[in-house]
Formats: C-alpha cells, structure tokens, sequence
C-alpha cells in the first residue's frame, strides 16, 4: 500500500513517534483542484499533520484542522474521520496572485490575526452538543511549528513535527516526549529525546516525501530498538452527499433559491472536496422545501 501511517515507541527511550505518507489519497484529494505550489504544500503538510493527530489521540469521532487565512488563503479544512478517512479542501481569494516562494504568514496572515482551530467531533453528537475546539494562533513560519504548540498547549507533552508535501505526496513525522513513569530506579535515558530528534533533524524534504514509513524509520533509527504497531492506511473518503447539498439549500432559504431556479433553471451545488455537482430544479426545490420535508433546523448532520 502506498499510503500509510506508522506508529512506533522507543524501547529504551520514552519517546513515540508516528510517521505517515500519502500518496494515492493525497492525488485523490487534489485531483479536481488547481493550486499554486505554495497552497498545494501548505495543504499537504496540514493534511498530513491532521493525519499524524487523529491517529494520535484516541477519540471516535472525526479531526477538523482549520486555518482561517486573512490573505490570499482564505479558508483551508482538513478532516479526519474514523478509520484514517481523509477529504481537504483550501479556498483561495479570487484575483490574488501567490508568488510561488509564498510564505505561511504572506499566504495565511498578512494581518497577524489568523487562527488555526483544532476541532474533535465526537461520533453520534447530540444535537446542542458541542464539540471540542482548540485554537491557537497561525504564529510561525510553517504549520509544523503551528502544530508544535497546539500540542504543547493541548496535551503538555513535548512534540516535534516534521511536514512535507509537493503534488504527488504528503508526509510527516511526529515525535513525542512520553511522561517518564514515576521514581523508577532504572537510569533514565535523560539524552534519549535530544538524540532522537537530532537523528531525525537529519531528514531532509525529498526523504520524507519519497520513502514508505517503515523504510524512513530504519533509516533514522537504525540504531535504536522500535517496537512498531500494525500500519494503518489513510484513505480519501468525501462525505457529501444529495441529501446534505438539499440540506445546505434548505438553509440559504426558500427565496434566495427561487432567484437561483429564475435566474438559471436549476440550482447546483459543488462539494468543495471532491467537486460532486448535485443539481436541484424547480421540481426538486417544490419537493426540498415543502411542509413536512426534511427540517433545516437540525443543521448538517454528522456520522
Ligand atoms: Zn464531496
């Protein structure tokens, strides 16, 4: 399998690790998109991060990683659902030209005030439950240190992140400073998470973005003792559907929607992530919004 995402543990050091690359699901993922170098990194490396979290914490439910750019990126989202299902998406300014050197903060935050949201959404969420976010501001040069202290801030354990992505694959390595078991007699490995990460500092881009996880692991830690877990392999999964596009419809509002039908005879929707277009005409609008259809009050539905 070309993708993948491998956790590891450190035998003799209290350090995990994960690695993940992305592949065929990260084609997929672009496949109907046409961005610019810079944007088609920042979203492979945020989606590949988004994939080293969700595997990192035990949650049932999907990982929504979100920046809300205040410059020629507007929005990018990342979800990761149960099962290493991934879709992501970036919307871009119309009219903006993005240099093809274009930084995190020239392409994200010309004004210094954009955030990147972290948010868990539990599986079967009751209606008027909320979900968990956490924000943090998109302070750094890259969404690796981004990340950094989301996790510092979020889990107060130490993490190092290292992200990749061009348009043919997404990859990342994330490492993380277990807690030591408390007044354990045996001498504790007090170097092992300064070498761990000088082993990994040695990695470079073209690394990352080319070798399988396991292949990367024994390249940077040949000297160390591993145990690794069965890999799992990420997908590209959308979950728009019909019945959602009809619900988003419902929310725009009877008249808006009839102004759509007069102006063009049909109103279609394009899902952002997969570019599924679901076309609903006059019959179809009759149908969305008559009494005793399906209510917009419940909002979009997650499963
Ligand atoms: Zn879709």
């Amino acid at each position: 399998m070309a993708d993948r995402l491998l956790k590891f543990l450190f035998r003799d050091a209290p350090v995990r690790g994960e690695i993940v690359r992305l592949q065929q699901c990260w084609q997929q993922i672009t496949a109907h998109h046409r961005y610019p170098a810079p944007v088609m990194r920042l979203l492979g490396e945020t989606t590949a991060a988004a994939a080293l979290l969700a595997a990192n914490i035990k949650f049932d439910g999907a990982l929504i990683l979100q920046v809300q750019g205040n410059g020629p990126l507007r929005l990018l989202v990342v979800e990761v659902r149960p099962g290493m299902r991934l879709r992501a998406t970036a919307k871009l300014r119309d009219a903006v030209a993005i240099g093809e050197g274009a930084t995190l903060q020239q392409l994200a935050n010309p004004d210094g005030d954009a955030r990147c949201a972290i948010t868990l959404d539990p599986s079967g969420r009751l209606p008027g439950q909320q979900p968990y976010q956490g924000v943090v501001p998109l302070a750094g040069e890259t969404i690796a240190q981004v990340l950094e202290s989301y996790l510092r801030q979020s889990e107060q354990v130490e993490s190092r992140l290292w992200l990749a992505a061009n348009d043919r694959a997404a990859a990342g390595v994330l490492l993380q400073k277990l807690p030591r078991e408390g007044g354990g007699a045996d001498k504790p490995d007090v170097d092992a998470w300064d070498r761990v990460g000088a082993l990994t500092r040695t990695l470079g881009r073209d690394e990352l973005l080319a070798l399988a996880p396991e292949q990367l692991a024994h390249r940077l830690y040949w000297e160390e003792r591993l145990d690794h877990f069965a890999p799992v392999q990420p997908r590209f999964e959308c979950t728009c559907s019909r019945d959602r596009s009809g619900r988003m419809l419902l929310s725009l509002g009877r008249e808006e929607a009839d102004s759509i039908l007069a102006e063009r005879g049909e109103v279609e929707i394009t899902c952002d992530f997969c570019n599924a277009r679901y076309a609903f005409d006059a019959v179809d609008v009759g149908q969305l919004f008559a009494p005793g259809a399906m209510s917009s009050a419940e909002g979009p539905v997650r499963h």
